[in-house]
């Protein structure tokens, strides 16, 4: 039987572990699209949520080993959703030491008032919010602002486009704002929703819960949600290959006219993107592209090859 020492050291291995996996893919986020320069000062959305929480730890924790110099300033918008702890964020962040500011504007009442009793209030809500952000991150000078948005946040965003919207569409990890001012960056676009998860549990972070002002959660996010949690069950390495197919896209293999000139297309031209040997069965891999077993959620292999009905 282990003893409490045992088990306390065990759980700390595994934070540390954590911790560095949450660092490395924020880092490499960071590298591959060049979300942090010299002189940067980040403004750090932080809603209370889990998300936020672990993104301004990770950065603060890069910050000390980066090649490059960049400030924090955590921002939250209190938008007066009756029952708002407004202590909690001042709080932590005045223990961890952290330039912060807590802007109020109640966006709360405007939101009530403006869409009819039934109707979701989340679009004029975020519109708003995003409006007095960008504002927001003019006013304390910042060149970039930092969003908590995960991996699979992007990859529910690429489903919810792809079902609803008729759009082959995700999340972008870099882009500039709608006002054309500030650079958005979401760090976390490399990281793994289930991580960011145990690590804010591990750390207690003080959660802010999200259904302050009484909307209904997006049902169809929601249902997308589970359906790729379901898969991440069933077939282990399908959510990173999805992931890793964002980044492998092949203009000429899809069907979009103005990203290919299939028009243009003449005989004695070269093979392009591989022809249409991508499609033979024998060419797909066993293991999925993209997917690294960890040790803590490594599938057992006579499950996987159940899965793909090989015996
Ligand atoms: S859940 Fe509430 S606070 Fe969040 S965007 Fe929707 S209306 Fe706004």
């Amino acid at each position: 039987m282990q003893d409490n020492q045992t088990v306390d050291k065990k759980e700390q291995y595994n934070l540390n572990k954590l911790q560095k996996r949450l660092r490395r893919n924020v880092g490499e986020a960071i590298a591959d699209f060049n979300m942090i320069e010299e002189g940067d000062r980040i403004m750090v959305c932080l809603s209370g949520g889990k998300d936020s929480y672990t993104m301004l730890e990770i950065l603060r924790s890069l910050q000390k080993s980066a090649p490059v110099n960049f400030s924090l300033i955590a921002v939250n918008l209190d938008q007066k959703q009756p029952g708002f702890p407004e202590h909690i964020l001042p709080q932590y962040l005045e223990a961890q030491g952290v330039e912060y500011r807590i802007i109020e504007e109640d966006t709360y009442s405007i939101v009530k008032d403006k869409v009819p009793e039934g109707k979701t209030t989340c679009s004029l809500c975020s519109r708003l919010r995003r409006g007095i952000l960008y504002r927001v991150a003019t006013e304390l000078g910042c060149t970039k602002i930092a969003l908590g948005h995960h991996r699979d946040d992007i990859l529910q965003t690429l489903f919810l486009n792809m079902f609803y919207g008729g759009k082959l569409k995700g999340m972008p990890p870099k882009l500039m704002s709608d006002d054309g001012k500030q650079i958005v960056i979401r760090p976390l676009a490399y990281c793994r929703e289930k991580d960011i998860i145990r690590f804010s549990e591990a750390r207690q972070f003080p959660i802010i819960p999200c259904n302050l002002c009484g909307s209904q959660p997006n049902l169809q996010r929601q249902v997308v949600a589970d359906m790729l949690r379901d898969w991440d069950k069933r077939y282990p390495g399908r959510i990173e290959t999805m992931f890793s197919a964002m980044q492998n896209v092949v203009p000429s293999h899809l069907a979009d006219i103005s990203l290919f000139d299939f028009k243009g297309i003449k005989h004695g031209d070269a093979v392009v993107d591989g022809g249409d040997l991508a499609f033979d069965r024998e060419s797909l891999p066993l293991q999925p592209v993209g997917w690294r077993a960890d040790e803590e959620d490594a599938p057992d292999l006579s499950a996987r090859l159940d899965v793909l009905q090989i015996k």
